[in-house]
């Protein structure tokens, strides 16, 4: 059959790969220059450092099915993401670990310590619905206060208060020094960039790549559509914008080692950038530490029409506007939305690869069966928060 995939990201060179192996002609549309969407890598011409362009992106598993699929397209180095944080003039270890505790408490307490002091620090909220009680129902209100409400604030233009308390808890607390900052059994970064993976991905018989090329300028006929660009954009924002923010990069290049790490967080809210990327930390098996350093200075702010959509963020009015959009979708025959815009969720690259292998595979098993194929794979409102549900 002949099918169109709409977007030329993880999402969408997953599903193409996948289809296109079982023996499918796949057209594979993105109106950028460039796949891997917002995973995208380039060199950077003057420096010759491998840059994230979208910002920094680790890839992070524990799914072994995910893992190996992505090996099959080139060679992923280990890589154990550290973040370091400034805050009130001085610079700490991230995620909050034992180091961190110590070095802003003054104390040389051991794992037992550290964790009943942190328990008598923590509020007793028995059930967090925001970012903030969750803040402080697990690390007490000076650590929140240091790292997390400035920063947060930054970054989503909002009360920590009116955020769901799962964006919290994406991040570890550890009562000793490991300070890697995803926890997972896989932790590694295409040498090449991520780049070379989905050239590798859509680079099979039966896929053509359209690049520089919107879906919204085809005029042809296909099987099914595989749409992992904005959910709202494809009912062409009928029934409103969902809210996402979009991030601005100061892109700067100096010589030599500027910030000693590849990403240095600054959670003091007069700070009035959340981040500061050098990529070349990112490469540590390049050689690179006394030439050109490229660094990315990272603002966040409210997504508008022309913007880049980074952040869906997902507050109860986007929750039921997401609602109609979603109800749309199951009403609309011939076309499935996935991926991190076709659902509007936060999602890392390796769930974002699980879904898109899941899809296809349920994509395969539905055309055998002679079954439609369904609007969504994973259902686009589970993540309805608590949140959302008492400001409904
Ligand atoms: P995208 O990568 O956004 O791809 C969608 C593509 O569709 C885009 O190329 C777009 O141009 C195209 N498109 C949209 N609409 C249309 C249209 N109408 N016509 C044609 N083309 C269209 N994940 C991790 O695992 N580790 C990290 O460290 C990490 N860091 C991140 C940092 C930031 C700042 C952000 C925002 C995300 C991060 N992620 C990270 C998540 C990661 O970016 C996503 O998992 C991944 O990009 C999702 O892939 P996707 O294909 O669903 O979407
Ligand atoms: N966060 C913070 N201070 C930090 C790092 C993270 O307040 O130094 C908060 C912020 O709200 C962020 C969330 O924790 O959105 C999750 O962190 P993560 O590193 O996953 O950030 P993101 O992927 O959103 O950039």
């Amino acid at each position: 059959m002949r099918f169109c995939v709409v977007g030329a990201g993880f999402s969408g060179a997953v599903i193409a790969r996948v289809l296109a192996e079982a023996g499918h002609q796949i057209v594979v549309v993105d109106e950028r220059a460039h796949v891997a969407g917002n995973c995208h890598s380039a060199r950077d011409a003057s420096t010759g450092v491998m840059t994230h362009v979208y910002g920094p992106h680790i890839f992070h598993t524990s799914d072994e099915r995910v893992w190996a699929f992505i090996q099959r397209f080139g060679e992923m180095r280990p890589y154990a993401h550290q973040v370091r944080a400034v805050s009130g003039g001085a610079v700490y270890s991230l995620p909050v670990n034992l180091l961190t505790i110590n070095q802003f408490f003054r104390t040389i307490m051991g794992p037992n310590e550290a964790r009943a002091f942190i328990a008598a620090k923590a509020q007793a909220i028995a059930d967090p619905t925001n970012f903030e009680e969750q803040a402080l129902a697990m690390i007490g209100p000076e650590l929140y206060a240091a790292f997390f409400r400035g920063y947060t604030r930054k970054q989503w233009g909002m009360e920590p208060t009116e955020l769901p308390s799962s964006i919290l808890k994406r991040l570890p607390l550890r009562f000793n020094y490991d300070d890697r900052y995803f926890s997972h059994t896989h932790q590694a970064i295409r040498d090449q960039g991520y780049t070379a993976i989905v050239v590798a991905m859509l680079d099979a018989p039966g896929i053509e790549l359209r690049l520089k090329t919107s879906h919204e300028s085809l005029n042809e006929s296909f099987a099914h559509t595989f749409y992992s660009g904005p959910i709202d954009r494809y009912f062409h924002f009928a029934h409103g914008r969902l809210g996402y923010r979009t991030l601005d990069f100061d892109v700067f290049r100096t010589t030599g080692d500027y910030q000693g790490a590849a990403v240095m967080n600054y959670c003091d809210e007069e700070v009035p950038f959340t981040r500061i990327t050098e990529h070349k930390h990112f490469a540590p098996w390049e050689s690179h530490e006394m030439a050109d350093t490229i660094c990315y200075r990272e603002y966040s702010r409210a997504c508008g029409p022309g913007d880049i959509p980074y952040y869906p963020i997902r507050q109860a009015h986007e929750e039921h506007m997401l609602g109609k959009y979603v109800k749309r979708a199951r009403a609309t025959p011939g076309v499935s939305f996935l991926g991190r815009l076709g659902s509007y969720r936060y999602l890392d690259m390796d769930v974002t690869i699980g879904e898109a292998l899941d899809a296809a595979q349920e994509t395969l098993l539905r055309l055998a069966e002679n079954r439609p194929v369904p609007a969504f794979f994973v259902e686009p409102l589970q993540e309805a928060h608590a949140l959302t549900a008492r400001a409904a």
